[in-house]
């Protein structure tokens, strides 16, 4: 391999649960408007909508137990616990059957928003990208290999906030399934082994603060806990 100018970034990893390998994270895809409850309190009505995709960088991505500082230029960050899929295999305009096959696993995440900020995107039609895609915006859970492939899902997603209960739902109330997600996305993405997807958020979403520790559950996974730090400043 020719030399880099630079020296090239760190492979962004996760821990798996029972293996002493990690997995090495390629990009993180996001679906939005998954759940009708939550559609609501977004002041939406129309559930019949496909979601929306949206992305993080992968360096986005926060482990379990290390902290993130509250973001700039926000004074409105909310927390939405996510059902996050990890690729084992490649996928390009899947059928559901190659779609099921190619999720490696399971885990939990938090989907961090900049909501004053989407609001204003929503507002003038623009991207989400301040909103979605800062840094430390994707804090996830160890990821749990599946032993087999994924059939009917359910169980309860909850976060909660210094132990006080914020969100409470059950992954049976998502309007498009894990699998459903994937063969819509790839149609649109030659999705690659090592992506990673968000499959949005249950009611309850709010504010987070300085100091709060979070913690996110799904039935089933491993559960995802960090605090939100102070904001630090610029080094460079
Ligand atoms: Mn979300």
């Amino acid at each position: 391999m020719k030399k880099t100018v630079f020296s090239p970034p760190p492979i962004i990893s996760i821990p798996i649960k029972g293996c002493d390998e990690r997995f090495a994270v390629r990009r993180i895809f996001c679906a939005g408007r998954n759940y009708a409850d939550h559609i609501r309190e977004m002041g939406g009505t129309d559930s019949e909508k496909p979601p929306v995709f949206f992305t993080k960088p992968a360096d986005a991505l926060v482990s379990d137990r290390h902290d993130v500082p509250y973001p700039r230029a926000s004074k409105d960050v909310h927390h939405e616990v996510e059902l996050v899929m990890a690729l084992g295999k490649p996928l390009c305009c899947a059928s559901e059957n190659q779609a099921r096959d190619a999720i490696y696993g399971l885990a939990v995440g938090v989907d961090l928003t900049r909501r004053d900020l989407q609001a204003q995107a929503k507002k003038h039609a623009g991207p989400w990208t301040s909103a979605k895609a800062f840094d430390h915006s994707a804090p996830i859970g160890a990821i749990s290999p599946l032993d087999k492939p994924l059939g009917e899902l359910g169980g309860a997603i909850r976060l909660f906030i210094n132990d006080d209960l914020r969100q409470d739902g059950d992954l049976a109330q998502m309007l498009w399934s894990p699998v459903r997600l994937l063969v819509s996305l790839s149609e649109l993405f030659d999705l690659k082994t090592g992506d990673l997807i968000f499959t949005g958020t249950p009611a309850g979403v709010g504010p987070v603060s300085i100091g709060d520790n979070i913690r996110a559950e799904i039935e089933g996974l491993l559960p995802l806990n960090f605090r939100i730090q102070a904001r630090t400043e610029c080094t460079t």
